[in-house]
């Protein structure tokens, strides 16, 4: 594989420091190189410096000149729900007029509404809408997602979801993708991020989040046990999970149910993730320390107690200020508090159809700094090196430095404080993973 020089990159936000995600005072350090510059080698990075000792090493490496614009790691996304079907443009309509989110639900629309419209797709079907929107995160400069299952709520249709999430991972995977006649072109179908075989750049972490919602037909007890006793053991036992996660709120999941499935995933051997604390203060931050929970996500509601609590135990928060903006709600989850108290905060977009249609990073990154106050430097270290120790994937991506995979972003500005500033509009350049352009 050829090797690559970037040069002159204005700011080049290397994120390097200690080996862990970064707490208080280390989330504003971005060790940024001024006219910097990097050598990728094999997909790798081998050196990172300034332009002129890189150039000086460069060799037979592919010159790539930044032109003075900002260079950043990949984003990281750590908390989205990228496969279902079609989207709810119904319930925007609705809520535009004034309905709200629960009232939406009650009648026809919400979560269940996209159930019912993924289990009727094929799984060609929901890897090709997949695909399409595995590229517009790329396009956003994001180069790494986690990704839920939680629309399909039958053992079959949940296997379906991360067996889908598998094939964008796995080009020897047999399902390829069937473009349909479409009124949106092939190649904007198929997209820059496709790599030979089918699989896209974007790598995916999967994770399974059976227990959602309750299906229609079922009470909660009967979906808890079916949850534990047949879809978490097909789930590891296929390996098609690395984590667990659970809609922990009072109307879903009680504290009660959510211990008891959460407690059979760790047995299996799935690290944890919990929705908590969006629309109540249930207790749900306090639960995800208690298991040793790798993340508690949204906590809009989570007190100083929640927080005090996730500290003892080393819960990373991911705080998903994209679905507070997109229900129209100004309830955002206290991050000053939370990075006072020293805990390694993580933003993310929760991209999904109902309550936050966005794979936007920078979009994220701007309502973090004007809406939960968090500086432009904090957003960056919650959107990439955090955000990949929380996927526990901090030794090999997040930061630009020797030995990580070569996935980094090309930005058409000069200073990194830009990204969130001039917002509502891509200022993607160019976008790298494993060192291979795509965008
Ligand atoms: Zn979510």
């Amino acid at each position: 594989m050829k090797s690559v020089a970037l040069l002159h990159a204005s700011q080049l936000v290397t994120l390097a420091g200690p080996k862990r995600s970064r707490i208080g005072a280390e989330m504003s350090e971005l060790a940024i190189i001024r006219d910097g510059g990097l050598l990728v080698r094999d997909g790798k990075i081998d050196i990172v410096g300034p332009s002129k000792e890189i150039a000086k090493q460069a060799k037979d490496a592919e010159i790539v000149d930044a032109c003075g614009r900002v260079v950043l790691p990949g984003f990281v996304d750590a908390h989205t729900h990228l496969v279902f079907a079609g989207n709810r443009l119904g319930d925007f309509e609705r809520r535009s007029r004034g309905e709200t989110y629960e009232q939406i639900a009650k009648t026809g629309g919400g979560i269940w509404s996209t159930v019912e419209k993924t289990r009727a797709a094929s799984d060609v079907d929901l890897l090709a809408q997949a695909k399409r929107r595995a590229n517009w995160f790329l396009k956003c400069g994001t180069t790494t997602i986690e990704a839920k299952s939680g629309y399909g709520l039958t053992t079959e249709d949940e296997l379906k979801i991360l067996r889908v999430m598998r094939s964008l991972n796995d080009d020897s995977e047999t399902t390829k993708p069937v473009i349909r006649e479409s009124r949106i072109a092939t190649e904007e179908r198929v997209g820059i991020g496709t790599r030979q075989g089918g699989a896209v750049a974007l790598e995916i972490v999967p994770t399974f989040l059976g227990a959602h919602a309750i299906p229609k037909n079922m009470s909660a007890s009967e979906y808890v046990d079916l949850v534990i006793n047949e879809m978490l053991p097909r789930v590891a036992s296929e390996k098609l999970a690395e984590f667990c996660d659970i809609f922990c709120e009072r109307g879903y999941f009680d504290i009660e149910q959510s211990r008891k499935i959460l407690t059979a995933a760790k047995k299996l051997g799935l690290k944890l993730r919990m929705h908590v604390d969006q629309l109540a203060n249930s207790g749900g931050a306090k639960l995800a320390a208690e298991l040793g929970a790798t993340t508690a996500d949204h906590l809009e509601k989570t007190d100083e107690q929640g927080i005090a609590a996730m500290k003892t135990a080393n819960v990373q928060p991911v705080l998903v200020p994209g679905s507070v903006y997109a229900l129209g709600s100004t309830c955002y989850p206290r991050a000053r508090e939370m990075i006072q108290a020293g805990l390694a905060v993580v933003l993310a977009t929760d991209f999904n159809p109902g309550s936050s249609p966005t794979p936007s990073m920078p979009m994220v990154l701007s309502l973090a700094s004007t809406q939960m106050k968090m500086s432009p430097a904090e957003t960056v270290t919650a959107s990439t090196i955090n955000a990949a120790y929380s996927l526990n994937r901090g030794d090999k991506i997040g930061s630009l430095e020797p030995g990580k995979v070569a996935n980094f972003a090309i930005f058409d500005c000069e200073d990194f404080r830009e990204l969130a500033y001039w917002f509502g509009f891509p200022q993607t350049h160019a976008v790298y993973v494993g060192g291979e352009r795509l965008a």
